[in-house]
């Protein structure tokens, strides 16, 4: 078995309106290779829009 931890990456998320960093989370970068772009709600502008990845954190 390898090793799940290696292929996780841990971002945050950003809403594209405000550019609030909203949320923290992890991608795997072997099934996901592309840029997170999710729907969110945000709580600086009320309602759900668009976040994107940001940078990677350590
Ligand atoms: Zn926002």
């Amino acid at each position: 078995m390898a090793n799940k931890g290696e292929q996780r990456v841990k971002i945050a998320l950003i809403c594209t309106v405000c550019k609030n960093r909203n949320y923290i989370t992890t991608r795997n970068k072997v099934n996901t290779p592309e840029k997170l772009k999710l729907k969110k709600y945000c709580n600086y502008c009320r309602k759900a829009v668009e976040h994107k990845e940001t940078e990677k954190l350590k």
